[in-house]
C-alpha cells in the first residue's frame, strides 16, 4: 500500500488566507538520494579550484543584491518579517556571500619544518564531503546562506531542508545559489521532521539551528553516526540594567529586542533585570517604548512588530502569560493575522514557565535585583546562555558583565539582538551545541585538517 506524500503549506502570518507554498514534502529516500547525488557532484566543485569558487559565490552575492526587493517583500509575506528588518536581511545575505566569496583564496593550511632530518610537513584543510543544512524559518535567507556560503566556499556540496514555514524562500533562494553553481552542489529538499531526520542521517557534516528540543535531537543522531555537528538553539536572553544607564535609551533598545519581529529572533530580550534604583524609571520608560512601538502589517516600513508565525505560536504566547501581572500589551488584537500586542509582565515566580523556556513571542519579564551580582546570578539561572545585553555608564559595572555572565554573546549599551556576520557566533550551556558558526570559525567547522610529510625519495 502507498501513502500520499504530505504537504508543506506555508502562509501568510498577516493574511493566513494566503499560501505561499504548497509543495509535497519530498520524503526520506528522496533526501538520501539527493544527499548521494550531492556527494557525486563534490569532488568536480573541490577540484575546479578557488577560482570558480570565488566567482561563483560573488556572483550569488550580486544576484541576491540585484534581486533585493523582491526577496525582502517576499519574506514580508511569508514569514511576517517587518520591511525594514526584510531589507536588512537581504543586505546581509548578499553581504555574506560576497564575504565567503573571498575564502577560497586564503591559505589552507601551514608549512612546518620536520622534528627530524629532511623534508617537508604540511597541514591542509579539506572539505568534509556533503553538509546537511537545517535551518529555521525567522531567517529564511540569512541562515541558510550563513551555513552555505562557508560550506561551499570550502569546498563541500550542499543540501539544505529549511523550516516549512520559509518553504518559498528557500525555494527562490535555491534558484539565485543553482544558476551560479554546477549541477548537484547545492540541492533544496524542502519538508519537515522526516526530511530533517534522514538528512542528518546522511550527511558528512551537519549544521542546525532551531529550537532546542529539536537541536537535541539532531545532536544525538549525528554523534551517534559520528559525524561532526553544530547546533544552534533557542535563548532566554536577559537585558541588565544599572542605574547609571542613560534610562531612555536603554528602554528604547530593550523595547526593540523585546518586540522587534515579534520577538521571534533567538537573540530577542525575555528577561528584563533592573538593578536597585533602576527599576521604578525603567519600568515606566519600558512600558512607554512597548506602547507607542508600532505594531501592525509587516508590509509598512514603519512597522517594528508584525505578526506571529502562526496560530500555535500565538496560542503559546497566550498561554504564557497567563498568571502574570501585565504591564503593557497583553492582549491579542481581533483581526486577521496572528498579531499580539508587545507585552511586559511582572511579579512572576521563578518556577513559571516565562522564566524557564522560550516563547519566542514579544513578551518580556522585569525583574528587581538588589546589585549587579545579584542580577548575574538571575541572568545565569536559567538553562539557556544565547546573549545579554548590559546597560549602564560605568567601566567597572560591564566589565564585571564580561567576567560574570555565562552567555555566549554579551553586548553592552546595545540590543541583544543583531549579529555581525564576520564573527563567531553561539552561545553557551543548552543554546549551543558544537563549534561557532558564522565568520572565520565556519571556514574551520566545514573541514578537517591532514598532515602530511613529504620526505626526500633518497636520502644519501
Ligand atoms: P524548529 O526546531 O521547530 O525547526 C528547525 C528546523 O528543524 C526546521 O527546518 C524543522 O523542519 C527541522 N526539524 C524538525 N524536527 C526535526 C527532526 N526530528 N530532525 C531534523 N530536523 C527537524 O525551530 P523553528 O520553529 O523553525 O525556529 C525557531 C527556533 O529556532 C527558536 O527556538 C529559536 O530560538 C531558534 N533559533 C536559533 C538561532 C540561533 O542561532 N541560536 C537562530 C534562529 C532561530
Amino acid at each position: 500500500m502507498t501513502t500520499a506524500p504530505s504537504l508543506l503549506v506555508s502562509r501568510n502570518p498577516a493574511d493566513p488566507s494566503e499560501v505561499l507554498a504548497e509543495v509535497p514534502a519530498p520524503g526520506a529516500f528522496s533526501t538520501v538520494d539527493a544527499v548521494e547525488q550531492a556527494r557525486t557532484a563534490q569532488p568536480g566543485w573541490l577540484l575546479g579550484g578557488a577560482t570558480a569558487r570565488a566567482s561563483a559565490l560573488g556572483a550569488i552575492a550580486a544576484a541576491i543584491d540585484s534581486a533585493a526587493d523582491e526577496l525582502a517583500a517576499l519574506a514580508v509575506r511569508e514569514v511576517g518579517k517587518p520591511l525594514t528588518e526584510a531589507r536588512a536581511e537581504v543586505a546581509r545575505t548578499a553581504a555574506i556571500w560576497r564575504y565567503y566569496a573571498q575564502a577560497p583564496y586564503e591559505p589552507a593550511g601551514g608549512v612546518h619544518e620536520t622534528a627530524g632530518g629532511p623534508g617537508l610537513l604540511l597541514t591542509r584543510r579539506r572539505p568534509h564531503g556533503v553538509a546537511g543544512l537545517i535551518t529555521p524559518w525567522n531567517f529564511p535567507f540569512a541562515i541558510p546562506s550563513w551555513k552555505a556560503a562557508p560550506a561551499l566556499a570550502a569546498g563541500n556540496a550542499v543540501v539544505l531542508k529549511p523550516a516549512p514555514e520559509a518553504t518559498a524562500c528557500a525555494q527562490r533562494l535555491a534558484e539565485i545559489l543553482q544558476q551560479e553553481l554546477p549541477d548537484g552542489v547545492f540541492t533544496l529538499i524542502p519538508g519537515g521532521a522526516t526530511e530533517g531526520n534522514a538528512l542528518v542521517s546522511s550527511a558528512d557534516v551537519v549544521s542546525f539551528t532551531g529550537s532546542t528540543a529539536v537541536g537535541g535531537a539532531v545532536v544525538g543522531t549525528a554523534t551517534g553516526l559520528g559525524v561532526p555537528v553544530q547546533a544552534e538553539m533557542g535563548g532566554l536572553n536577559a537585558a541588565i540594567v544599572l542605574p547609571d544607564a542613560d534610562i531612555e535609551q536603554a528602554a528604547a533598545h530593550i523595547a526593540a529586542a523585546i518586540a522587534g519581529y515579534a520577538g521571534q529572533k533567538c537573540t530577542a530580550t525575555s528577561r528584563v533585570i533592573a538593578v536597585g534604583a533602576a527599576l521604578g524609571p525603567l519600568r515606566e520608560a519600558l512600558v512607554a517604548a512597548l506602547r507607542t512601538l508600532p505594531v501592525g502589517d509587516p508590509a509598512d516600513a514603519a512597522t517594528v512588530c508584525g505578526p506571529l508565525i502562526s496560530e500555535q505560536a500565538r496560542d503559546r504566547l497566550e498561554q504564557a502569560r497567563k498568571g502574570a501581572r501585565v504591564l503593557a500589551g497583553g492582549t491579542s488584537p481581533d483581526v486577521p493575522g496572528w498579531y499580539a500586542a508587545p507585552t511586559l509582565v511582572e511579579d512572576v515566580q521563578a518556577s513559571h514557565p516565562l522564566l524557564r523556556e522560550e516563547v519566542f513571542g514579544p513578551i518580556a519579564t522585569l525583574l528587581p535585583a538588589a546589585d549587579l551580582a545579584h542580577a548575574v546570578r538571575i541572568t545565569n539561572s536559567v538553562p539557556y546562555g544565547l546573549v545579554t545585553s548590559v546597560h549602564t555608564a560605568d567601566l567597572d559595572a560591564a566589565l564585571y558583565g564580561l567576567d560574570h555572565v555565562d552567555t555566549g554573546m554579551i553586548r553592552v549599551n546595545a540590543p541583544s539582538t543583531g549579529v555581525d556576520f564576520h564573527l563567531a557566533f553561539g552561545g553557551a550551556k543548552a543554546s549551543s551545541y558544537g563549534p561557532r558558526e558564522q565568520g572565520r570559525a565556519a571556514l574551520e567547522f566545514y573541514t578537517s585538517s591532514r598532515t602530511y610529510t613529504l620526505a626526500p625519495a633518497k636520502t644519501t
